[in-house]
């Protein structure tokens, strides 16, 4: 059985008293909280296994590079890749949007092309393509939602056409937080030869994410949101995708021969991995896959629906509170954005935090087309991993109505 209080336990910050009182922590979509597991890898590593990697030939430097490659299985293994070579780290979601965007659109597209997105998009799955596009002359198009906070799945049908040559598209909405049907997206993709990249910022982090049966040919997603520390992130791709490509950036690390004119690359991954890495956070990484993986991501899945719904019921039912997204809870993650009839969604964020110590997140939460479509300015946003139990939805639901109440 999945025990919310004893994942709890784990997380040394729940034990910080603010103003006297515990934090509420629902924030975790824009990043998680740490277990003691991956602090004490963290600092055992800096402590006892520290050196650059595949550089020394002594003990320290070749311990090092087992401990940081073995990471790059563990992730390979956590989403079904055919091993390590198609696991390359990068920083975050965001850089490794852009190495596709630069390795590979810059190279591959052509004037005329499409690039296909949906208005839901964060805007690191935004930004780079509009750069590619201003570059290669390509065009943007972009799939609308429904009235539910979905997309509207036949305007995918609509918009491909034989110049798509990607695809692109959050598995689930950092605001909204709509669950995507990605394999159906990424089948009507490839039924068109286009390529199919899938934002996992929040999804790997929350529920089962395996490329194979998504059959995605890029996913990106970020350490620091599920359990690891910051600087650290993946890009998945197809190893043949990747063999294909050119570097993102060139430097040391990444070569097999330098001439004073030509190089030649190093083997996959680290072809895609120059300079000296974020070597001790990858080892992190490893460590919070473990633990992750320990846990259940069906289990996690799972346990968040249920104190989603919970929230979800017992919002909706506030008077003057509106909440965005889907009602239905098999369609959603542990994501609500909601505001407050007639205040502003920072005063709502202010407010929760002054009194109740509870953390959420107020704004455009980086997703400005999307709070264009719905004609708002912003949201305030609450959400939830696997430490988040009961008694913080009943503050988060109490805080809130007081609210309400009092305006
Ligand atoms: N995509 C989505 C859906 C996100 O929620 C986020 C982070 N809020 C990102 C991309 C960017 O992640 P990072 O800042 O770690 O690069």
């Amino acid at each position: 059985m999945f025990d919310p209080y004893r994942v709890r336990d784990d997380f040394p910050i729940f034990k910080r008293r603010i103003r006297g009182k515990p934090i509420i922590y629902l924030d975790s979509t824009a990043t998680s909280q740490k277990p003691i597991q991956v602090i004490e890898a963290l600092s055992k590593f800096y402590m006892e296994s520290y050196a650059n990697i595949h550089r020394g030939l002594y003990d320290l430097s070749q311990e090092a590079s087992e401990m940081y490659e073995e990471a790059h299985v563990k992730v390979a293994k956590f989403i079904n890749a055919d091993g390590m070579e198609e696991v390359v780290f990068v920083r975050n979601t965001t850089e490794a949007i852009n190495l596709v965007a630069y390795s590979w659109a810059l190279n591959s597209l052509k004037q005329g092309d499409e690039i296909l997105l949906t208005i839901m998009e964060h805007h690191s799955n935004i930004v780079p393509w509009q750069l590619i596009a201003k570059r290669k002359n390509v065009k943007l198009k972009y799939v609308d939602i429904d009235g539910d906070g979905r997309l509207k799945i036949q305007e995918f049908e609509e918009k491909i056409s034989s110049k798509t040559r990607l695809i692109t598209v959050t598995h689930v909405s950092n605001v909204l937080g709509t669950i995507n049907d990605i394999r159906r997206i990424g089948k009507l993709a490839h039924e068109v030869n286009a390529f199919f990249l899938v934002d996992g910022a929040q999804s790997v982090p929350h529920m089962p994410v395996n490329v194979k049966d998504i059959d995605c040919d890029f996913l990106a997603f970020s350490g620091h949101k599920m359990l690891a520390p910051t600087g650290i992130g993946v890009l998945y791709a197809k190893k043949d995708i990747l063999s294909e490509m050119d570097p993102f950036m060139g430097g040391g690390d990444m070569i097999s021969d330098v001439d004073l004119y030509e190089s030649k690359w190093a083997r996959l991954p680290w072809k895609f991995e120059a300079g000296t890495s974020s070597i001790a956070d990858g080892v992190a990484l490893g460590v919070a896959v473990d633990y992750l993986m320990k846990l259940g991501m069906e289990n996690i899945y799972q346990y968040e629906r249920e104190i989603t719904e919970y929230a979800l019921n017992n919002l909706l039912a506030i008077d003057g509170v509106e909440v965005y997204g889907p009602k239905d809870i098999e369609a959603r993650s542990g994501i609500l954005s909601f505001n407050v009839r007639n205040i502003n969604h920072h005063d709502v964020a202010n407010y929760l935090s002054e009194n109740y110590n509870i953390c959420i997140r107020s704004g455009h939460h980086c997703a400005l087309p999307l709070m264009k479509r719905l004609g708002l300015k912003g949201t305030a946003r609450a959400s939830f991993y696997i430490y988040n139990v009961r008694e913080d939805v009943d503050i988060l639901l109490e805080a809130i109505s007081s609210l309400v109440g009092s305006s």
